[in-house]
């Protein structure tokens, strides 16, 4: 067995998708940080039904867990966009520079 990254359910080592709460945990095959077994229950904000403490997701209703995991994840995942925004600023400012260049000097 193993546990799900999301829900903290145990899943079969072979499954690729989690059957409680339907997520894909084929990336997660060796967990890179063992976990202490968690027998602790906490509720669902939404569903009001009872899931391990350290579940990311409800696995009953899908709601992502207001966890320290998922606000790291959330803010990594916005940190990635900003940088792609400015990529683009940059590509973009570069090619109207090109483009002044050609014209300025025909
Ligand atoms: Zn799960
Ligand atoms: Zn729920």
């Amino acid at each position: 067995m193993k546990t799900c990254s999301y829900c903290a359910e145990e899943i079969l080592n072979e499954a690729i998708k989690c059957k409680f709460c339907k997520e894909d945990v084929s990336a997660f095959k060796e967990p890179k940080i063992k976990t202490p077994k968690q027998e602790l229950m906490k509720t669902c904000p939404m569903c009001r039904e009872e899931i391990k403490q350290g579940a990311n997701k409800c696995r009953h209703c899908g709601e992502f867990q207001n966890t320290k995991e998922v606000n790291e994840m959330i803010e990594n995942y916005q940190n990635e966009v900003n940088q792609e925004n400015f990529d683009g600023w940059v590509f973009f400012l570069i090619g109207i520079g090109v483009v002044f260049f050609i014209l300025t000097t025909v």
